[in-house]
């Protein structure tokens, strides 16, 4: 207790240890975190996200409108997802709750809850550790450095049927708006349903073509323009284990793939860290110590292979069927270990398989916005020609792809592959309605 002694010295004291707090704090967001930027693609529109009808708060949500209760629980998702990885470069997000996306079936016994996905994928970016795969924008910008491409890194549009009563979307089921992963009996949890289609837009994506599509039969990777053909990085992680050799997919003929993609229960994620690190967490949906990936006998376009099997137990949040017993409060589960296998450095704490609570992490800072600051991007290291500001990409009438630009450092034929990976679906378990 020497306090008295260094009384006079303190106030230097104070001042040196805030200076360091400062930096620290300062460095905390840019370090442990990946900030992001949403942009609203429903405003001014009086619907979804801009939606202005009152609405009763609900379990944390203060929202007294049903636009602000979207906006306040998807921004909450985006931070859950977010607050997991870190990144320099600010995540940017497009976003609806369309009413009126034809892609987003609602019916009695079904329904499309949502897409996403990466608006597009790239590689050849100064960083990029692999040359053979090709890399969503989010993760191709965290690696990178810095923005590879001035336009939205992920693409989601969440379903705005669920809302309208006269639709009869899942025998009359409603959106839970709430933030405590506690939705009522014919409730359907939007914040999980929300962390669900981003985790696929960081990167948790086959890009196997799985219907024949134009120059690109079933089992291909669409082409680029010099004529290669390369995996999505998740896709390099796929394996089939009923193939002579137990080859990675990637490793195989278009023709042999075109047999793995439906030859469940044989089709696994290989990552040795992986299935070593969730050995004691996994109590099914294993194979030959292996966890399981979604290829069931009857291809489904937009789920197959970007998804773990529905037999993973305890249930996961990328199951292709939304479980009530995977609440994001309880973490992100075996993504945690996907996004680090495929390149996502983990903020400090992140751990494989994450079982953190929703609310952890680092403060993931972002917000709405109706436009994106226009950013100089990095080019593709073979890229000659100059990148030219891209006009504000306003293709938000529904899993329509992505937009590219003249002088985009892209090639145009990733326009195929950015419609493909928009495709994937969620749908409610039926079982579950009960
Ligand atoms: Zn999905």
């Amino acid at each position: 207790m020497n306090f008295q002694h260094n009384s006079r010295r303190r106030p230097l004291v104070w001042a040196v240890g805030f200076a360091v707090a400062s930096v620290l704090l300062g460095a905390w967001h840019s370090a442990y975190a990946a900030d992001f930027v949403i942009r609203n693609l429903d405003a001014g529109r009086g619907e979804g996200l801009s939606d202005a009808r009152r609405a009763t708060p609900i379990d944390d949500n203060p929202g007294t409108t049903l636009g602000e209760q979207r906006r306040i629980a998807l921004r909450y998702a985006v931070q859950i997802v977010t607050s997991r990885v870190e990144s320099a470069v600010p995540i940017r997000i497009d976003a609806s709750v369309d009413p009126n996306n034809p892609e987003l079936a609602c019916r009695r016994n079904g329904a499309t809850l949502g897409v996403g996905g990466a608006t597009n994928f790239t590689q050849g970016f100064p960083g990029a550790p692999r040359d053979d795969v090709v890399y969503p924008l989010a993760l191709a910008n965290a690696l990178a450095g810095r923005r590879v491409a001035d336009t939205a890194d992920l693409r989601l549009f969440m379903n705005g049927k669920l809302d309208v009563p006269a639709n009869d979307c899942l025998r009359g089921a409603r959106w839970y708006y709430g933030l405590r992963g506690t939705p009522g009996p014919n409730q359907i949890d939007f914040v999980a349903s929300v962390v669900h289609e981003l985790i696929h837009g960081m990167g948790f994506q086959s890009i196997i073509v799985l219907r024949e599509q134009d120059d690109t039969p079933v089992g291909g990777y669409p082409a680029f323009s010099d004529g290669r053909r390369l995996p999505s990085v998740f896709g390099r992680y796929i394996q089939d284990l009923g193939a002579t050799g137990q080859p990675r997919l990637s490793a195989q003929s278009r023709s042999q793939r075109a047999e793995a993609v439906n030859d469940a229960p044989f089709i696994v994620w290989s990552s040795a860290m992986t299935n070593a690190a969730t050995s004691n967490f996994v109590t099914q949906g294993r194979q030959e110590g292996r966890l399981r990936i979604y290829a069931p006998v009857v291809i489904q376009p937009a789920s197959t292979l970007s998804h773990w099997s529905p037999a993973v137990e305890p249930d996961q949040i990328m199951e292709p069927f939304q479980s009530v017993e995977a609440s994001v409060l309880d973490g992100i589960g075996l993504a945690s270990c996907v996004l680090s296998d495929i390149g996502w450095p983990l903020s400090p704490g992140v751990r494989c398989p994450d079982t953190q609570s929703a609310t952890i992490a680092g403060p993931a800072d972002g917000d709405f916005v109706t436009a994106y600051a226009t950013t100089s991007v990095q080019r593709r290291a073979n890229d000659g020609a100059a990148p030219s500001d891209t006009s504000d990409d306003d293709d938000d009438s529904g899993g329509g792809g992505c937009t590219l630009a003249p002088g985009q450092p892209f090639d145009p034929i990733w326009w195929v592959m950015c419609v493909m990976a928009l495709g994937v679906l969620i749908h409610r378990r039926r079982s579950r309605l009960g």
